[in-house]
């Protein structure tokens, strides 16, 4: 008796084996197939990749959009202008900058980020990232707005007439590159230039210096 029932618990035993193999290897399998189908689209996020070395993650991409991504060098224009299309400037701008810099907006006075910032370091167009202007300019004019007394390079800005404010002519200033409109240059600055760049914040990104 003894044997038989050894057998046949052996028996069973080895049947519990084979069903818990058969167990294990479903689950393995399902959790291989959960694999593969979460790693589906790597093979395409790969070859985007490689395909486009300025590719960025999608979190990157909706905070401000691939193709505006600002190279903030610190060089003289090139003479290569930035021609985009209104709808384009719209689409790649916040609100605040695609106003003031596409809509010759003016930002409210003492809003801005970088009216008080007294850090070394250089000033670039917030739309094409052209260097503008440098620390070493800026001065507190006490008027609200950024303000500098020279430009960083003379070929990096335009300075036009504007006589949009009735009685008034005053000298709009603008983006060398992209034409993007920045603010006003008024003869009223300090010593050496007596020129006083009045510039939007927003139109402005600031890169810190080494
Ligand atoms: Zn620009």
């Amino acid at each position: 008796m003894l044997g038989p029932g050894l057998y046949s618990n052996r028996a069973k035993e080895g049947g519990n084996a084979v069903r818990s193999n058969i167990l294990m290897l479903s689950l393995f399998a399902a959790v291989a197939a959960a694999i593969v189908i979460s790693t589906d689209p790597l093979p395409q996020m790969a070859a985007a990749t490689a395909a486009d070395p300025t590719a960025t993650p999608r979190k990157a991409a909706a905070a401000r959009p691939v193709e505006n991504r600002l190279d903030l060098t610190d060089a003289e224009f090139d003479g290569v202008a930035i021609d985009r299309p209104d709808a384009e400037w719209k689409r790649l701008l916040t609100a605040d900058e695609y106003y003031i810099l596409r809509r010759q907006g003016t930002e409210r006075p003492f809003t801005g980020a970088l009216t008080e910032n007294k850090k070394d370091g250089t000033y670039h167009c917030a739309a094409c990232g052209l260097v503008l202007f440098r620390s070493k300019a800026k001065f507190d004019s006490g008027t609200g707005w950024p303000s500098f007394y020279e430009a960083a390079y003379k070929a990096n800005i335009i300075e036009k007439e504007d006589r949009s404010l009735p009685g008034e002519v005053r000298t709009e200033v603008e983006c060398a590159r992209c034409k993007g409109h920045l603010g006003h240059v008024f003869d009223d600055g300090p010593e050496p230039t007596g020129l006083r760049y009045c510039i939007n914040s927003v139109a402005l990104k600031f890169k810190p210096g080494k």
